[in-house]
């Protein structure tokens, strides 16, 4: 039973067992890198980032400086990669707190080098490459220069070459087949050159499960570890959902035919029609895309979104339910008995992907854990 009108839940059992599910489809030599960038999906940097760090996840990824930190000062001691880098002024910071950093760019390159000198330490650094991503990264031809000109800088540690995966998701592996191809001709070309490159990475979540070739010597999931199986196709290991969002019924309520539901009235009851009031809404990180598009569980059951959601309400149709009482538990997300709404099926109907559906909900809800 809930006590507030709303629960988001985490399940860091189900982390758990989705960080060893996937861990089980690497080789044993393979290090993993769990992605908890952006309050780990949303799901809290520092409960997630413990638990997969107990379960025996070898790296942790977070996206900038601040998360970094975050993660030293909670006493995390794995080796901590900032995946978008860092400012030339944030050098002495990510090393003080021994952060790796993705490098694309001479001026951080030179900073990391001096603060390292300074500091007495050495700056571990991972050379980011753009394959096809069309995103952070040095393109192809800047690669070797890039190599040639970070040999030359003292107190600077150059882990491996990394790159990002566009369309590892896809049915078709042409994409990532390309992607692969020139990673591997950069890896080549820069080991032909004397740069050993020991820990070099490529793959994301789906590559992890569907491309054990761009594994190298570390993956890096993210979204896999909380639950989303992102494809149909992939095959992916049987995952459990984390992330569990619940409400109860406010009103119940019985419709005349010809009823207008919510704002604007985009919904009109055909018929009779009984109807749960929910307090939840976008205010919640509800998409209003789901907009009679929704469902919900309730007792086992699926009961369609009707009208507009709302900032703090939503409207479901729960006609030939009699037991649907006020107070009753609403599941908008994960499980309900032996039914779930997965975060895929969610952002299916909204018109997203569950990264966002799980960024969305737990930015905007306070969470309860549950132990791992
Ligand atoms: C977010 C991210 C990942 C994880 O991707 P998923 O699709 O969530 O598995 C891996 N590498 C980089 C560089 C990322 O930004």
């Amino acid at each position: 039973m809930l006590t507030s009108l709303s629960e988001l839940t985490i399940d860091l059992a189900a982390l758990r067992h989705n960080y060893l599910a996937l861990r089980g489809r690497c080789a044993p030599g393979v290090r993993l890198m769990a992605v908890v960038k952006a309050d780990a999906y949303g799901h809290g940097l520092l409960p997630a980032a413990r638990t997969l760090a107990a379960a025996g996840a070898d790296y942790l990824g977070v996206a900038t400086l601040e998360e970094g930190l975050a993660l030293r000062e909670a006493g995390i001691t794995q080796p901590v990669a900032l995946l978008l880098g860092v400012e030339p002024g944030q050098a002495k910071a990510a090393l003080a707190a021994d952060l790796e950093v993705m490098l694309y760019r001479r001026d951080v390159a030179q900073a990391l080098s001096a603060a390292a000198r300074q500091l007495g330490k050495t700056a571990r650094v991972h050379l980011k490459a753009d394959t096809g991503m069309g995103r952070l990264g040095l393109t192809y031809p800047e690669v070797l220069p890039f190599l040639e000109f970070l040999a030359g800088l003292p107190a600077l540690e150059v882990l491996g070459l990394a790159s990002h995966l566009a369309s590892a998701d896809l049915e078709d592996p042409a994409y990532t087949r390309r992607q692969l191809k020139e990673f591997q001709e950069l890896l080549g070309a820069a080991r032909a050159r004397g740069f050993a490159l020991p820990l070099s990475h490529l793959a994301n979540s789906a590559a992890t499960v569907a491309f054990p070739e761009t594994h190298f010597a570390l993956v890096r999931p993210g979204i896999m570890l909380y639950g989303s199986r992102v494809a149909p196709w992939l095959p992916t290991p049987e995952l459990k959902p984390v992330m569990h969002f619940r409400t109860r019924v406010l009103q119940r309520k019985r419709l005349p035919p010809g009823s207008g539901i919510s704002y604007g009235s985009t919904y009109v009851t055909p018929d009779w029609c009984e109807l749960a009031v929910l307090p939840v809404g976008y205010a919640n990180g509800l998409s209003r895309q789901l907009s009679n598009r929704g469902q919900v569980l309730i007792r086992g059951r699926r009961a369609p979104m009707r009208g507009r959601v709302c900032m703090n309400l939503i409207m479901v149709e729960v006609t030939g339910l009699p037991d649907v009482r006020e107070g009753e538990t609403v599941t908008l997300l994960g499980t309900d008995g032996g039914e779930l709404i997965s975060g895929d099926e969610l952002a299916a109907w909204a018109g997203t992907i569950s990264y966002e559906v799980f960024c969305n909900l737990g930015a905007a809800n306070p969470r309860r854990y549950l132990p791992a």
